[in-house]
């Protein structure tokens, strides 16, 4: 029996390799973690600021630019206000920016709309512009337009030298913010309230807090307000229940406005979210920690065989030991394997290790054990005994073909010169041969009627293979059990 060192070599290059795979697949695993997590945040929150942009701060924008261009306010500060150079003009904007302005003239008290109207700003009609102008505030943000809700920006104008000339506004009807929300919660699944520095919510992606003409909802009327407390308070990240549903709240500060932004996300939504990524990193981690506990095991299995392989095999000679070929008749016994076992003393070989030396007799005793191996087939076992006794294991054959391996080998050695420093040597053993099944006899019994006849062999003058034929008997006629009881 030859150890295979090829596969054993083999399986260890696999188990390096799987560890190898297995680290690299940790690596690959928390690199994709860390970066599915930097995405699904980045994806929640910029969107919102895109919006905030988009459909707030431009309007705030156009209204700035044009209250302060000179041009504008050079026609605003003169004693007489081409009116329909204005309202031409108004007219032009909304066509080409998509939006409602208004002019309000402190000069003419009159207020110019894009839509061609004209309105006399008289106090106690148009409270909001006597108000704006007492308040010192540069700007404002307010709703307005009967019938067509509408959210303004509102701009102070100022004269070179600072003297106050009315204001400029600009319109966005409150219906296409609702349009962008509805198309921003389908695609990122979260709620919208702006509100402002009064708790006012002036625009929601949520049906029932949505502003009209008569009504404009605060924060403290929605039923989930008390739970998170004073109008003070500033959401971050807290829970809160609308309608039997949780939503988790977060808080912007939109400062050019002086609002401030509530962010709604259903928790269910993120529940899922935050579940598929544990779900999926467990995975990973599950499949490398296995993946590193199979190489291990491997590698465990690798050096355990490597142990027991070397307990196993004689140091002189480089063949299995007693121990083996004991390990493998077990397994022969359980196969109810029929073989042959042979049993090979040197003859005289006390008289070479005192003639030539123990270092020439140990050299006999490896190229004996080399000329044994040569005939046998993989599946045979050639051990060494001990001393200068070998034993040969030859499963799954007949009388016949054993004896025949038998007296080759014994050729085999006879015919062999083995050189030392001094001399060159020859050797000749004697073979006992018997014949059995596994199943039927112990390595004792069988080895037993090797021995004899081996003893046959030395008496009837060395260099000669006896065989024993009750083992053959044994299978001709049945069990030796059987033919004790016939
Ligand atoms: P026979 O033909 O009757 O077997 O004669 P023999 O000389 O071979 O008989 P015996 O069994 O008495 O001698 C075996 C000798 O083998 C005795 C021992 O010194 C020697 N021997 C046993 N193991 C080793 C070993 O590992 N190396 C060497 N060099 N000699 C060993
Ligand atoms: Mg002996
Ligand atoms: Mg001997």
């Amino acid at each position: 029996m030859k150890f295979s060192l090829f596969n054993q070599r083999l399986a260890i290059v696999l188990a390096l390799a799987l560890g190898v795979a297995s680290f690299y697949a940790t690596y690959k695993a928390i690199g994709n973690i860390v970066a599915e997590q930097s995405r699904v945040q980045q994806q929640a929150v910029s969107p919102v600021f895109e919006l905030v942009g988009d459909e707030l701060l431009r309007p705030l924008y156009i209204a700035e630019t044009f209250a302060s261009s000179i041009k504008f306010t050079t026609a605003m500060d003169s004693s007489e206000i081409d009116e329909s150079a204005l309202l031409e003009r108004l007219q032009k904007m909304q066509q080409d920016l998509g939006l409602v302005f208004f002019v309000a003239s402190e000069q003419s008290q009159k207020q110019y709309f894009s839509d061609g109207s004209t309105l006399d700003l008289i106090e106690g009609d148009v409270a909001w512009y006597f108000q704006a102008k007492e308040s010192g505030k540069d700007f404002m943000a307010d709703l307005g337009q009967v019938g067509d809700v509408h959210l303004f920006f509102d701009v102070k104008i100022y004269g070179p030298d600072r003297e106050f000339l009315g204001y400029v506004g600009v319109g966005k009807p409150v219906q296409r913010f609702l349009n962008t929300f509805n198309a921003y919660k389908s695609r990122y699944n979260y709620d919208f309230l702006f509100v402002n520095d009064r708790n006012e919510i002036i625009l929601s992606s949520l049906p029932e807090l949505v502003v009209t003409d008569a009504y404009i909802p605060t924060l403290e009327s929605t039923a989930w307000f008390p739970n998170v407390g004073t109008s003070q308070q500033s959401y971050d990240s807290e829970i809160i229940r609308v309608e039997d549903e949780d939503f988790l709240v977060s808080e912007f500060a939109i400062e050019e406005l002086g609002w401030r932004l509530l962010l709604l996300v259903p928790l269910e939504a993120r529940q899922a979210q935050v579940t598929n990524a544990f779900v999926s990193n467990s995975l990973a981690t599950a499949f490398v920690v296995l993946l590193l506990a199979g190489s291990f095991l491997l590698l465990l299995i690798l050096y355990k065989n490597n142990i027991e392989r070397k307990t196993e095999l004689d140091a002189l000679t480089g063949l299995p030991n007693r121990s083996f070929v004991q390990r493998r008749f077990e397994e022969l016994r359980r196969a109810g394997v029929e073989l042959c076992a042979i049993i090979i003393d040197l003859d005289y070989f006390k008289s070479i290790n005192d003639t030539h030396g123990h270092d020439a007799g140990d050299r006999v005793l490896r190229a004996a054990a080399n000329t044994l191996r040569q005939e046998l087939r993989d599946e045979d076992i050639v051990s060494r005994w001990g001393g200068e006794e070998f034993v040969m294991i030859i499963p799954a054959t007949s009388i016949d073909l054993g004896t025949g391996i038998a007296e080759r080998a014994r050729q085999d050695l006879e015919n062999r010169t083995i050189e030392t420093r001094e001399a060159s040597l020859s050797v000749t053993a004697s073979f006992g041969v018997a014949f059995g099944s596994a199943s039927d006899e112990s390595l004792d019994e069988l080895l037993a009627r090797a021995d004899e006849m081996l003893y046959q062999a030395k008496q009837n003058g060395r260099n000669r293979v006896e065989v024993d034929m009750s083992g053959q008997k044994a299978r001709r006629f049945g069990t030796a059990a059987a033919d004790a009881a016939v």
